[in-house]
Order: C-alpha cells, then sequence, then structure tokens
C-alpha cells in the first residue's frame, strides 16, 4: 500500500471513530432531553388539565368535561384524556385502542412510552379533600422521529464530512508524499544510469534537505563518472600506444631474432651456413632418411693450396676465394642442399634428395669444376684446386659422426693423391684421416695427460704491464708432436670430448694460477671455453667446485666465449655467463665482430671484456674498413662500461694505433707468441712489459 494511502486511510478511519462516538452520544443526549420536556409538558398539561376540570367535576358538569377533554385533545401529540371521579369516569376522548387498555401509570405521574404512549395523571384535590383526577396519554411517536430525523441527518453530516476528510487527507498525502515520490524518482533515474539528475526542490522542509543532499550526491556521481570515462579513455590510449609498441617491438624483435638467428648460423663472409647450422640440417636429414628409408649425400670440400693464397696474396685474396667458392657450390647446387663453411678453407655439403652414388659423383664433379673457373685477384687469374670425398647414408655411415669423419676419410684420400673428387671406401677405414684417427685417441690423450697449456701475455696498453695470459692448448701427440688446437678442438667438440678437455684445461689452468700466486705473480688466466660448455647447465658450478679445490681467488680465472657460442642457444648460454659472473670470474667476448654482435644482448651479459678478432688488427694497417671496425668496437666496449682487448698485434704500428685508439690491452705475436709455462716466466724477466711499468716498449719492438 502507499504512503499516500495510508495516509488517507488512517486519517479518515480516526474520522469515522471520532464521528460515530459523537453522533452516538448526540443522540443519547438528544432523546434525554426530549424525554424530560415531555415529561414536564405532560405534568404542566395534566396538572392544568386537574385545575380546569375542578368546577365542573364538583358540580358534575358532563357536558362542560367533555368540552374540556376535547379542548385537551386539541393539543398536538394528546392521544387521549380522561376525567375521573371518585364513582368513575365522567368524561374522556381520544383513541379508541389507546382508551381500551388499562391505564398504566397507575401509581406514578411519568411513565416510560413502552408503547410510544406516555401516560400522565394529576389528582384533582380541593382545600386538601380528592374528589377524582385526571388522565392524559402523549404519543412519544414525534420524539422517535424527532431522533430518527436527527439521526440521519447526523450520518449525513458524518458521511459529508468523511468525504471531506478524505479529500483532505488525499492532497495531505499528495502533498507530503510528493518530496517522497520525486526522490523515488530520482533514485530510479540513477540505477538507470541517469546521473547528474536533480530534483526540482521547493521549500525548505526536511524532505527538502533532503532532495538537496540528493542533489549534491547525484551531481557528485555524475562528476565521478566523467572523470572515470575520461580516466577510461585515457588508459584506452594508452593500452592502445602500448598496444602498438608491443606490436612494434615484437616486429623489431622478430626482425632482430630472424637477423640473429641467421646470424649466429651463418658465416658473415661467405654468407653460408656455418658449422651449427649445418651438423642441425644434417640431423634433420638423418632423422627423416632414417624414417623414410631413405639414401642421401654427404660431401667433405677442402681448399686445395689456400694456405699459400693467403700467405701470398693476403687475407683480402682469401677472402675473395672463399666467396668464389661460396657462389660456385650456390650455382651447382639446389635450394634443398646444404653447403656450409665449417671454417677456415673446409666446407660440408649435404644432398638429401641425392639417392644414388653416380649422382653424389656427378654434382661433386660439377661443384669442383666450378670452383675451378679462374679468378681475377688483383689482376691476376688463379685456379683454385680442391678435394671433395663423398660419403653416403647409410651404407658408408649411419650417424653423423661417422658420416662426417668418412666423408673427411675420402676427402683426404682425394687430397693425397690429388684425386679430385673421392667416394669413401670401408679399407681406408677411419684410421686413414689424420683427423679420424686423432678423435680416437682423444679421450685417452685428455686422461693420459697429454694436454698441455701456453700462455701468451696480454699486456695493459696503459701502464705497460702484463695483466694476464691467455691459456691455449697443446697436445703433446706422442707421434705426431705438439698439435695445435685447430686440429683437434673440432674434432673433441664433435665426438663428445670438449666437456672433458675444458675440464682438464680449467685444472691446468688453476694448477698455474696457484703456482704464480704462490711465487707472487697476480696474472688472470683466461681459459678458452666452448659452446658446447655454455650449454651445459652444471658448467658454473663445477667451475666453482675447481676453484674452491685449487684455492685460487676466482677474479683471477678470466673466461673466453665467442659470440657465435652465445648466440647458437642464447637463453642457457646468458644465464650460465650470469652464474659465472656471479661467482666472480671475469667474463670476455672472443673473436668480437666476426659473429652476430648484438650490443643489446652484451649489455646484458655481465662480460667485463670484449676481445677485438685478431682479423681485423692485424689488417688494421692496410684496411681501413678494419681500422673503423676496431675503432668502433672500443668506443662500443667503453660505452658499455667494459675493457677492450685487441688480439693478433704483430707489429709496432698495431701496437701505436691500438694505444692512440684508447684501447686497454693487447695481445700478439708483437709482444709475445704462446709460451710454455717455464718460457713465460723467462719471458717475464726479460721483456719490458715483464713488470716494469712505463717501460719504452719500442726498443722491444725493434
Ligand atoms: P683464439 O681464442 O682466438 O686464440 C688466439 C689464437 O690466435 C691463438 O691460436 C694464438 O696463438 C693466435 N695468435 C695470438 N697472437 C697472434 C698474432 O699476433 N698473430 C696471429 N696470426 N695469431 C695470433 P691457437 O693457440 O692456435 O688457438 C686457436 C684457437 O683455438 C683459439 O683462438 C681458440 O678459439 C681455440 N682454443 C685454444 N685453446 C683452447 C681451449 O683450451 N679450449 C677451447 N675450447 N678452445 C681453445
Ligand atoms: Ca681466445
Ligand atoms: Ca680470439
Amino acid at each position: 500500500m502507499s504512503f499516500r494511502l495510508k495516509i488517507i486511510f488512517g486519517v479518515v478511519a480516526i474520522q469515522a471513530v471520532m464521528l460515530l462516538i459523537m453522533i452516538w452520544s448526540g443522540l443519547t443526549v438528544l432523546r434525554d432531553s426530549n424525554e424530560q420536556a415531555l415529561l414536564k409538558r405532560t405534568e404542566t398539561t395534566a396538572k392544568l388539565f386537574a385545575s380546569t376540570t375542578q368546577s365542573a367535576v364538583l358540580a358534575t358538569d358532563l357536558s362542560a368535561l367533555e368540552s374540556f377533554v376535547d379542548e385537551v385533545l386539541s393539543n398536538p401529540g394528546i392521544v387521549y384524556a380522561r376525567v375521573l371521579s371518585k364513582q368513575g369516569v365522567l368524561a374522556e376522548g381520544g383513541e379508541k385502542s389507546v382508551l381500551a387498555r388499562k391505564f398504566v401509570a397507575d401509581t406514578s405521574l411519568a411513565s416510560t412510552a413502552n408503547d410510544g404512549v406516555f401516560d400522565a395523571y394529576a389528582d384533582i384535590t380541593i382545600s386538601g379533600e380528592q374528589y377524582g383526577r385526571v388522565e392524559i396519554g402523549f404519543s412519544t411517536t414525534a420524539i422517535q422521529s424527532l431522533i430518527e430525523n436527527t439521526r440521519s441527518k447526523a450520518l449525513l453530516r458524518a458521511l459529508f464530512s468523511l468525504l471531506l476528510m478524505g479529500l483532505f487527507s488525499w492532497v495531505l498525502g499528495h502533498y507530503l508524499t510528493r518530496g517522497l515520490n520525486a526522490l523515488q524518482l530520482g533514485a530510479k533515474q540513477i540505477a538507470e544510469g541517469d546521473l547528474g539528475y536533480r530534483i526540482n526542490v521547493r521549500g525548505k522542509d526536511e524532505l527538502a534537505q533532503t532532495a538537496l543532499a540528493f542533489n549534491d550526491m547525484s551531481a557528485k556521481l555524475k562528476h565521478l563518472d566523467e572523470e572515470r570515462v575520461k580516466k577510461e579513455a585515457e588508459i584506452h590510449l594508452l593500452n592502445q600506444a602500448l598496444e602498438q609498441r608491443v606490436i612494434d617491438r615484437t616486429i623489431q624483435l622478430q626482425d632482430a631474432n630472424k637477423q640473429l638467428e641467421h646470424q649466429a648460423m651463418h658465416d658473415t663472409l661467405t654468407r653460408l651456413p656455418n658449422r651449427a647450422l649445418f651438423h642441425d640440417r644434417l640431423r634433420n636429414t638423418l632423422a627423416s632418411a632414417e624414417r623414410s628409408q631413405k639414401l642421401f649425400a654427404l660431401v667433405g670440400l677442402d681448399l686445395d693450396m689456400f694456405k699459400e693464397v693467403n700467405d701470398t696474396l693476403g687475407h683480402h685474396a682469401g677472402d675473395l676465394v672463399l666467396q668464389h667458392v661460396a657462389n660456385a657450390c650456390n650455382k651447382i647446387l639446389r635450394d634443398s642442399d646444404t653447403v656450409a663453411r665449417m671454417g677456415g678453407d673446409e666446407f660440408a655439403i649435404l644432398l638429401p634428395d641425392v639417392t644414388d652414388l653416380e649422382r653424389a659423383v656427378h654434382v661433386a664433379q660439377r661443384v669442383l669444376e666450378a670452383i675451378k673457373e679462374p679468378l681475377q685477384i688483383d689482376g691476376r687469374l688463379i685456379e683454385i684446386g680442391a678435394s671433395l670425398g663423398i660419403a653416403m647414408f647409410p651404407q658408408h655411415g649411419a650417424d653423423e659422426i661417422a658420416l662426417i669423419t668418412h666423408s673427411d676419410a675420402a676427402m683426404y684420400e682425394a687430397k693425397r693423391h690429388k684425386k679430385g673428387v673421392v667416394v669413401y671406401q670401408s679399407e681406408m677405414g677411419e684410421g686413414k684421416s689424420e683427423a679420424v684417427a686423432l678423435k680416437g685417441e682423444l679421450r685417452r690423450a685428455i686422461s693420459e695427460g697429454e694436454m698441455l697449456l701456453h700462455y701468451q701475455p696480454k699486456i695493459d696498453i696503459n701502464s705497460n704491464v702484463v695483466s694476464g695470459v691467455e691459456a691455449l692448448v697443446r697436445w703433446q701427440h706422442p707421434r705426431l708432436g705438439l698439435l695445435y688446437p685447430d686440429t683437434f678442438i673440432n674434432l673433441a667438440e664433435l665426438s663428445g670430448q670438449i666437456k672433458p678437455l675444458t675440464q682438464e684445461v680449467l685444472r691446468l689452468a688453476m694448477k698455474q694460477i696457484r703456482e704464480w700466486s704462490d711465487l707472487g705473480h697476480a696474472f688472470t688466466v683466461a681459459v678458452n671455453i666452448s659452446a658446447v660448455n655454455l650449454q651445459d647447465k652444471g658448467f658454473p658450478e663445477s667451475v666453482a667446485a675447481m676453484i674452491a679445490e685449487y684455492e685460487v681467488p676466482s677474479h683471477l680465472l678470466e673466461l673466453e666465449v665467442t659470440e657465435t657460442a652465445i648466440m647458437n642457444e642464447p637463453i642457457v648460454a646468458i644465464e650460465n655467463i650470469r652464474k659465472l659472473a656471479h661467482i666472480g670470474i671475469q667474463m670476455s667476448i672472443d673473436d668480437f665482430g666476426t659473429g652476430y654482435s648484438s650490443m643489446a644482448y652484451i649489455q646484458k651479459l655481465l662480460v667485463a671484456k670484449i676481445k677485438i678478432d685478431k682479423s681485423f688488427v692485424m689488417d688494421m694497417g692496410s684496411q681501413e674498413k678494419d681500422e673503423v671496425i676496431v675503432r668502433s668496437t672500443i668506443d662500443l666496449a667503453h660505452n658499455l662500461g667494459l675493457k677492450a682487448v685487441a688480439e693478433g698485434v704483430e707489429n709496432q704500428a698495431a701496437w701505436d694505433k691500438l694505444r692512440e685508439l684508447g684501447c686497454d690491452s693487447a695481445q700478439g705475436y708483437f709482444m709475445s707468441k704462446p709460451l710454455s709455462a717455464e718460457k713465460f716466466m723467462e719471458w717475464i724477466r726479460c721483456s719490458p712489459w715483464g713488470g716494469q711499468v712505463g717501460a719504452d716498449i719500442k726498443k722491444v719492438g725493434s
């Protein structure tokens, strides 16, 4: 029920009850007073009638009495009149039915008007003696109808006043609930989202105050909502900008990653896939060939007389030759084939779709012919020769190592006998190829202590003092003499021997640090670690364990890693480099400039030094481009807060240039070749770099 109806019903109900009480009591009073008045009138009329008839009763004048009775009866309301003597009725008149009934008010003057007739009498006395009496009856119907009349009038009035009251309370209810309704409407509007909705306020009462407060609240809500919408729009814009930036960054990253991937997997000079990519493709080809039981061919390729070209015509000519070989291979081979530069003048060709030997030989011969096409360098025409060895899957090898070593063996056979293209034969065995033979001996050589270290000093260019050494592994082979890392590091990586080899090198380096420390020399010893070590999650822990075992300060150990080793599989590599750096080991990027040089990455690596690759340093004097590279690498290193180290410093001019460019330290044959520990100590004693700060290096250079 609405508030207004409640007010109306409430007021009307109260009013009705009050009116009923008033009507009831009014009527009661009315009746009582009418009865009193009737009583009095009857008494008076009876007494008057008695005194009027007194003399006629004494004289028993019946006709006079009759006319008195008629006179009395002419009074309105009187229904009968009777005059009595002691002997009986003298005269009477009135309605017959009333006369017939027995007089009811025998004993008293007043009597109740039960039958609608009010009876009264008066004695006729003269000087105290009673002679008779008069009786009269009044009809009470008049009173009754009067009361009834009054009651219906009162009821009519009450009804009217109730109606009036209803109307009044309706107006009051409307007035009172108008404010409430407005508030209710306002709340509804707000609930429906019409923030800022205002109630029209009239007056100053409590409802008006509430309405004002409501308007305030509504305005505040609207303001807050506007703020929210504004903020949302801003956030939306920000989000859009952010999204765009993320998209841009993602595209940049994708591009960078693609570039990175490409550069990590390709040789910069020839743009051919590198060793890592080649192994990857070989593994995939092997897996799919095994599944589909297909044949394929692997060709090893090595240039003849490349060293001579390099030595006589210079590095630049060497580079041109390598590019010529790459072009020749690309010209002959299909897109599905892979030709890779494995290092130096060594190439490998994977022919996944060549399923018979004859065809493999044909392709190899065509490649050889293309390589042999004369090449013009510095105005001279030169012809490059090559030796190619073919191994077929699965007849010449069922796994990666067998295929590579057997194509190598065939290639060596071709080289030895100058045959051009040779197919692997089982009698060539593994022993026929030096590389294959060495591979078989590696494990034993490592465990029997045939590995030793030579140390090449690094000189601080500012102070001319030895700041550290690079440890370079050598293999004291019982039959072949001292072997250099280029001949066996690749083999060790290929045959899974690189981990024990690195452990051995690290062990020898620690021993040496310990020894020199005991003699009072605090040289940093740099050890080269391979990509395989960088991918080994246990590597940092094993280095830490060794440092603890030999009790050497961790800052005296430095580890050199090449960019390509990092970029091959950057996630684990970076994690390992960080761990090693946290142990306190100095990390240095080796051969910088030959691989992918993402400065963004290097910045994250916690490395201490960048080693500029010797190919740039060595050619700095003759190639302006190389000098630019060296200069910018030094600047770059310094900008990143890193030290720049130049390797391959072969002469005074290079040293001077590096000093001019602000390079921090230098390493190279100009100062010293790699030396055994004893020879190095001797060198230290005799050379001006061996501790004599500020010595004139020109003396030594000459
Ligand atoms: P690298 O790390 O770039 O080492 C420097 C190489 O340049 C050494 O050759 C050194 O003898 C040579 N070198 C130094 N100064 C000059 C110079 O003025 N002119 C010229 N032309 N060459 C100079 P090395 O000792 O034959 O080592 C070759 C490569 O073998 C090293 O290159 C390194 O990548 C790898 N290697 C050496 N020792 C280890 C090792 O213990 N473990 C691993 N994984 N790799 C090693
Ligand atoms: Ca190195
Ligand atoms: Ca190097």
